[in-house]
This record gives C-alpha cells, structure tokens and sequence, in this order.
C-alpha cells in the first residue's frame, strides 16, 4: 500500500516539511533522515567535515522545533551561523559563543519567522561530489541566514556580547 503511494507523483508532491518547506516523502521525518545522512557524510571525508558546523546549524535554524526551543538555544544557532557566514566560522568566536551560553545569561527568545529560505537539506542531500556538497551548503546557510535580516542585529550583538564576557 505505501509502495503505490510513495511511487505516486500526487504524493511526493503532498509531502512537505513544514519547518523548511522541503519536498520530502515522509515530510518532517523524511527532512529529519536527509539531514542525518548529510551529517553522517561529516564522518566519511574531511571536505565534507569542514561544513559540517554550517550546515547543523543552518538546519536548526530552519528547524526550530526541536533545535531552538529555548532562547539559548536559538541564540546559539543564530550567533553560531551568523559566524559560519560573516566570520568564515572563526573558531575563537564558536569558543565565545558556547563559554557564553553556559554562563547564566538570560536570553529572550525572539519571534520566530515563518519563511526560512528558499534552499533546504534536501538541495545538499543531492550534491553528487564533495566540492559541490560544500558549494551548496554556503549557498544553504546564506540564504537562510538573508532569511533571518530582521534578526542580523541582535545575532551580532549577540556575539558581541559573547566576546565581551
Ligand atoms: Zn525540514
């Protein structure tokens, strides 16, 4: 029975993430399984380690919902993603950020944005080599992290902060 569904243009077409609005059979779950097989990559070739932290947290910030649902936790992704693009994901400023975070700070959990970009895990999922697969995450994380302009400015007094502490 699933098999014919599945083989059904119909419902590939019905089955959407509704976090980041990916194409997916299997919708949520089946963005979830993409994004654990993009990670697992990680562990296979350093070239697709090097994007590794990009791409987890462009996911998250695609993914509220598990990734950020305290307001450290979307600190955490937005600050860190903010530096994976602006800061060609300085090392010192990730150090920063999480030494930061497990500090008592208080942070207020901002409005979360409905549209979160128009690339997805399932456009890195497809990349046929290692060079492309990490062309399509700076492409991924840039177009997310557009997405996020209203909260470009706080993210980078965020890290501010953070380098200040
Ligand atoms: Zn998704």
């Amino acid at each position: 029975m699933s098999r014919t569904a599945a083989s059904s243009p119909q419902a590939i077409a019905s089955d959407r993430c509704p976090e980041c609005g990916a194409s997916v059979i299997g919708g949520r779950a089946g963005c979830q399984a993409l994004c654990d097989e993009v990670s697992a990559r990680a562990y296979s070739h350093p070239s697709y380690a090097a994007t590794h932290d990009l791409a987890f947290d462009t996911y998250c910030m695609q993914h509220l919902e598990p990734y950020c649902r305290s307001g450290k936790s979307y600190a955490a992704h937005l600050t860190r993603l903010c530096c994976g693009v602006e800061h060609a994901g300085n090392p010192k400023i990730y150090a920063a950020i999480q030494k930061w975070l497990n500090g008592s700070v208080a942070i207020e959990k901002p409005e979360a944005l409905s549209y979160r970009g128009q690339m997805t895990v399932a456009d890195v999922y497809l990349a046929s080599s290692a060079e492309e697969h990490t062309k399509r995450v700076h492409e991924w994380a840039q177009s997310v992290w557009e997405a996020y302009t209203v909260q470009h400015d706080l993210a980078r007094a965020w890290i501010r902060a953070a380098l200040g502490a």
